[in-house]
């Protein structure tokens, strides 16, 4: 769409003037002068009130433990965050929204914290690269901007608390990426923190032109997660959809009561060939988004859950006959037409007083009968230690299928289903035994593939055990796109100050 200057906005009064004027500029002296000075730095020691809560920003199964946080508000403060890091040899990792699944940032090597909770601005930038959104916004706080501001969204995820610093590095998938792509597909360009071989540090930018001699670093970003060639500040979007008015938000659930193996697995099964007949660029399904969250009986039932645009809601309709058939039990719809902001920012649900585990795995075509048959043996297991336990089978594909699987790092352009399983307790008691249940699940489900799955794993669901089980994780999570992003690797991170357990590794290691 062709974007509105920004005299045309403040005309129109569809945008405040701060909302334009006020980013966290990367040069303070590009800013106003009656701009705001940004937040911090603030330098969070253990003994300070304020350190608790930066070192358990997320999975309670993990708590950091570094000699500081450091809470930041601009580019330049980052750049001299990272500098101090280098200077004094400590590891130092990043904190975007918290929402990641696994200790990469509270790994107890980590002795310096970046948290980006000052740099949150998101501002229409017409002289550069489109729509401006500073890496510690959370999702929630780019949706409501975007769409108040200008009436466009990102493609992205559907909890609003999830960090866009994580997120769209990853990736990002949501309720509308069936009709248009991931949150990273629309990325124009980057604003990234690095550190050169002779270990200093710099801001650099990076785009998609193709003359722009740094693109290889806006690539990466677009899909192989991050904490993993640098700090981003500053990510930019074009071309951004604009979200329908009204929407439908659903849940369907069916009873465990009464329902048997064979029904389960109908139900499963169901889901699975509506997913592979609706996973095409131009099926006329790709306007739904749905999640079966097949539930442990404690749970009481299974649930289908998700949005459609108002206009298409015969294809809710539609889908919950196709997936009750055979299925013998008969379920109950709640949907409510809502108006698209009020839907999208409802019920975060962010998991953070939980101890969580989470697998992941894409799928082209539904489940074997011999993986219904191993789901249903799971989630009935009589292991009473656990609060929750869920496999959600998530649609997939349409819109992000249409995208070649090089041309951006995010290579999984051929699915019909993202699988996500979960183990969520609160005792730490539980540990050995919700850790045994959900990699006992995940190993019988790929059991003729090796314990993993055939075409690949999400990296923003991130699971070291991949790494621990096997030496082909690099190829799960980034397909044909591993080698040139250890290339890239090389370039922007030659000395590897960015890394954890699932990040890309320089070449030849
Ligand atoms: C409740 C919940 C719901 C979710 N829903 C979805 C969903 O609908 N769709 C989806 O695709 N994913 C979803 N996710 C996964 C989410 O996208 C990833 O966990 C993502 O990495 C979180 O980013 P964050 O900034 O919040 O997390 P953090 O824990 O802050 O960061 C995660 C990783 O990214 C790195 N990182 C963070 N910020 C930056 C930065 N600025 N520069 C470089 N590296 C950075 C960190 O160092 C860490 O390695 C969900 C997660 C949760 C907990």
């Amino acid at each position: 769409m062709n974007q509105p200057s920004r005299r045309d906005l403040l005309r129109a009064g569809a945008v405040t003037s701060a909302a334009v004027l006020c980013p966290s500029p990367a040069s303070a002296s590009a800013a106003p002068t009656d701009c705001p000075p940004p937040l911090g730095p603030v330098r969070v020691v253990p003994d300070d009130p304020r350190y608790a809560d930066l070192v358990r920003r997320g999975n309670r199964r993990f708590v950091g433990t570094p000699d500081e946080v450091r809470v930041v508000g601009s580019t330049e403060q980052v750049v001299s965050a990272v500098q101090d890091a280098v200077r004094t040899g400590r590891r130092v990792a990043v904190r975007g929204g918290g929402h990641g699944f696994e200790g990469f940032v509270d790994d107890p090597a980590v002795r310096m914290v970046i948290d980006l909770s000052g740099l949150t601005a998101v501002y229409h930038d017409p002289r550069r690269y489109g729509f401006a959104v500073e890496a510690g916004a959370t999702l929630g706080e780019a949706y409501r901007r975007l769409f108040l501001g200008w009436g466009v969204t990102i493609p992205g995820g559907s909890c609003p608390g999830v960090g866009v610093g994580g997120h769209v590095a990853g990736g990002g998938y949501g309720r509308l990426s069936r009709l248009h792509g991931l949150a990273a597909d629309h990325l124009s360009a980057i604003e990234v923190v690095v550190v050169d071989r002779g270990g200093t540090a710099r801001a650099v930018v990076a785009t998609r032109e193709p003359t722009d001699p740094h693109r290889d670093l806006w690539w990466a970003h677009t899909g192989a997660g991050g904490g993993t060639f640098g700090v981003v500040t500053r990510y930019w979007f074009r071309s951004l959809p604009t979200p329908p008015a009204r929407v439908v938000d659903f849940t369907v659930t069916w009873p465990w009561a009464g329902m048997d193996e064979a029904g389960f697995c109908r139900l499963a099964g169901n889901f699975g060939r509506w997913c592979a007949r609706n996973s095409a660029p131009d099926s006329r399904g790709r306007h739904l988004y749905g999640e079966l969250l097949l539930f442990r009986p404690q749970a009481g039932g299974h649930t289908l859950a998700g949005q459609v645009p108002h206009g298409s809601r015969h294809l809710l309709d539609e889908l919950v006959v196709a997936l009750g058939d055979g299925v013998g039990v008969t379920p109950t719809v709640s949907a409510q037409t809502l108006p698209w902001l009020a839907a999208t920012l409802h019920g975060d649900d962010d998991g953070k007083g939980w101890r969580l585990k989470v697998k992941s795995a894409f799928h082209r075509t539904p489940l074997t009968d011999r993986q219904l048959r191993v789901a249903y043996r799971h989630l009935t297991r009589a292991d009473d230690s656990l609060l929750t336990g869920s496999l959600s089978l998530n649609t997939y594909g349409g819109a992000i299928n249409a995208v070649p699987p090089t041309a951006t790092a995010a290579s999984h352009r051929d699915t019909s289903m993202l699988l996500f399983y979960l183990a969520g307790w609160a005792d730490p008691a539980a540990d050995t035994a919700a850790m045994a249940w959900i990699r006992e699940f995940y190993r019988d489900m790929y059991a003729d593939t090796g314990g993993v799955p055939p075409h690949g794993a999400y990296i923003n669901y991130p699971d070291v055990d991949l790494r621990t089980d096997t030496r082909a994780w690099p190829a799960l999570y980034h397909g044909p796109n591993y080698p040139r992003l250890q290339q890239v690797k090389a370039r922007w991170d030659p000395r590897d100050v960015f890394h954890h357990d699932l990040s890309v590794r320089p070449p030849g290691r």
